[in-house]
């Protein structure tokens, strides 16, 4: 047993669990990954791949059995990210986007909201996560959507770009702003927003240079009208919602990361072993065990704190926010080190389109810009240590 085979036995999951993670590994290697390369090329969305996670009712584990789930532990969630995306970093991001959608709404939903919606989840529905707009990247407090108060609905205009899962979502998490309050922070709301509301619409789809099988939409929002009983918590509640919701999806984009990683550095092992040149297999060489040691142990010690982290949300603790960015910035820079250093040892061969690894290093690069930048992580960790 090598050591990432010994970190995963590591890895703390009842019996139920592992079992799950067993099935998930195994309708990843036989099912996803061989799709994935189709995927890619033919930017087709994953709806295969889509249905057989259903199968598996992998929805139900994030969601509580009360609202139609089957939850399961955070750290199980996260394994099956990982599995996922090492198979199809697009079909992880697709699944993993449910979870990031919905998990404000499990957390700070109403009884009557949850019992409505979210049994649509759970049943296999996508849902996507709409908060950055073309003037509101980084810096979501310059979103300029609209939310209106009219009787017991809530009239919405403007647009969203960049949205995952925007043209195929069931359901929205869309973040706006409250008119009649003052304040770019303060007037941040948040609702729910079904599919098929009229005046909803798809714009535009990107393409892009990885993950293209997982689509992005621009919506926009032409007085689209939703229940007032759609809205979450309160009018100016959306910006502790946000950083309350993104502090469990940034592991959740860490996992998405290490499972490119570990897929690359999979690939280079096997390759490295085999290929010879100057009479010797390329692992003999001991410049190429120097890199292949410091890529190894980096993708221990980040998995590590992954587990970690996440054993740490299972037990309750909620102000993990700083350590998740260590989390988010290095799992996804890893990832992309991984995939680069990865096409390299593999030569020429790395750079074609035979083997995966070319797709590897254009997916990772998206997990350094999206759910906050690697530079905004910085940042934030940073200046947690400013003193007053
Ligand atoms: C494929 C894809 C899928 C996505 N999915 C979703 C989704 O489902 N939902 C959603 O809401 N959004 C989604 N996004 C949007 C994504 O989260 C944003 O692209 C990201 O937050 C960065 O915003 P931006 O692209 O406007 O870049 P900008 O904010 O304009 O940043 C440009 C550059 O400036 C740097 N920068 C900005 N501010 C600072 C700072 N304070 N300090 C240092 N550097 C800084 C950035 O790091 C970056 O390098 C997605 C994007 C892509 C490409």
């Amino acid at each position: 047993m090598n050591v990432l085979e010994r970190l995963d036995k590591s890895i703390s999951l009842t019996s139920d669990e592992r079992m799950l993670f067993d099935s998930v590994q195994s309708l990843a290697a036989k099912q996803i990954a061989p799709r994935a390369e189709h995927a890619d090329r033919s930017c087709e969305f994953p709806w295969e791949n889509v249905r057989a996670i259903n199968e598996l009712g992998l929805n139900a584990m994030f969601i509580p059995e009360a609202y139609g789930g089957a939850q399961l532990s955070y750290t199980a969630y996260l394994t099956c990210v990982r599995e996922i995306s090492k198979a199809c970093a697009s079909t992880g991001i697709v699944w993993a986007t449910n979870y990031h959608a919905m998990k404000p709404l499990i957390d700070w939903g109403s009884e009557e909201q949850k019992s409505r919606l979210l049994p649509r989840i759970a049943g296999g529905g996508l849902a996507a996560l709409a908060i950055t707009e073309p003037g509101a990247g980084s810096d979501a407090t310059g979103m300029k959507t609209t939310f209106r108060e009219d009787g017991d609905e809530i009239v919405i205009n403007g647009s969203k770009t960049f949205i995952t899962n925007g043209d195929v979502a069931d359901l929205f998490l869309l973040f706006g702003k409250w008119d009649g309050i003052a304040g770019a922070k303060e007037s941040i709301s948040v609702l729910i927003l079904e599919k098929g509301t009229p005046g909803l619409s798809v714009v535009r789809l990107e393409e892009k240079m990885g993950t293209r099988a997982s689509s992005t939409a621009s919506l926009a929002f032409d007085n689209c009208r939703v229940p007032r009983s759609n809205l979450l918590r309160e009018p100016g509640d959306g910006l502790k919602i946000l950083f309350a919701s993104l502090n469990k999806s940034r592991p959740s984009v860490a996992a998405h990361g290490l499972g490119i990683a570990r897929a690359a550095f999979e690939d280079a092992v096997n390759y490295i072993n085999e290929r010879k040149q100057s009479g010797k297999r390329i692992l003999e060489f001991q410049g190429i065990q120097f890199l292949l040691a410091d890529l190894a142990s980096e993708l221990v010690l980040i998995e590590s704190w992954l587990w970690q982290l996440a054993a740490r949300v299972d037990a309750g603790e909620q102000d993990f926010g700083i350590d998740a960015s260590i989390l988010k910035y290095r799992a996804t820079d890893l990832a992309m080190r991984m995939a680069t250093e990865g096409v390299q040892l593999l030569g020429g061969y790395g750079y074609c389109k035979d083997y995966r690894m070319e797709r590897l290093m254009r997916d990772a690069k998206i997990t350094q810009i999206w759910e906050g930048t690697n530079q905004v992580h910085r940042q934030l960790v940073g200046r947690s240590f400013l003193q007053r």
